[in-house]
């Protein structure tokens, strides 16, 4: 097990060395990174949560909510899920920097807030999907995240009547397959991994990274421990945002 650091200064100056070490890094990312903007996880109730809805979140954000009290569903989605006004951190910015510099291949991540597009990220694979793209089921017409926002209960398409989704992927709902495979082909061919901001332990997301990463390197910037940190070999446990502050 590599070195474990508290200190965020010092945990970006290691960082940053790795990294200009490296010949093509990887993102792999989680909740933890859009924390740090200020967007709640969803799977952390707050005190008012349990007056405010009937279930647990993992049910609120399921297949079967979303089909069975579709009126629930997006009570919490709007509630809980949608942050529109949430903007890049610095390790975001930072990410979308090195990519611009040629250093970084690919940021995949867990979150669905679309920030690394914001950041100025190029090549994201969102395992999870983003609130940013909305279609109606029936027609396909698209929707921005804001409209959807601003409707009232269940969002209907305005020229067919269908119901408007999220192009999230809901629990009990499978992974986009091009997504799988593009976040796999990034992972088997990167020598830096750096995975921040979350435990790893949402499947099917998290196996992705001990089936494919075969680098030399790799870097977690987590709060809490994970069950990767044996293999780590430098793990960077202080906000994120300062961790990328170099
Ligand atoms: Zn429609």
């Amino acid at each position: 097990m590599g070195k474990t650091i508290i200190d965020a200064t010092q945990a970006a100056a290691e960082l940053k060395a790795l990294i200009d070490d490296a010949q093509s890094v990887v993102f792999f990312g989680g909740a933890g990174v859009s924390t740090a903007s200020g967007i709640p996880d969803f799977r952390s109730p707050t005190g008012l949560y349990s007056q405010k809805f009937k279930w647990p979140p993992e049910y609120m954000l399921s297949h079967s909510c979303y089909v069975d009290h579709p009126e629930d569903f997006f009570d919490f989605y709007r509630d809980r899920v949608l942050a529109l006004d949430a903007k890049p951190n610095q390790a975001h910015l930072k990410l979308a920097e090195l990519e611009a510099q040629g250093k970084l291949t690919a940021v995949i991540t867990q979150n669905i807030d679309g920030l690394h597009q914001a950041a100025g990220s190029q090549n994201v694979f969102e395992l999870h999907g983003s609130v940013l793209r909305n279609y109606c089921e029936k027609c396909g017409t698209s929707y921005t995240a804001q409209w959807v926002r601003d409707t009232k209960g269940v969002p209907t398409c305005e020229k067919c009547g269908g119901r408007v989704k999220p192009d999230v992927v809901l629990y009990e709902e499978g992974l986009d397959n091009d997504v799988l495979t593009g976040a796999a082909m990034a992972l088997a061919t990167c020598d830096l991994l750096i995975i921040g901001g979350t435990s790893l332990v949402v499947y099917p997301a998290a196996a992705l990274v001990p089936q494919f990463f075969r680098g030399s390197t790799l870097v977690i910037c987590n709060l809490e421990p994970t069950p990767q940190d044996a293999s780590a070999d430098l793990i960077c446990a202080c906000d994120i945002a300062k961790a990328f502050d170099f």
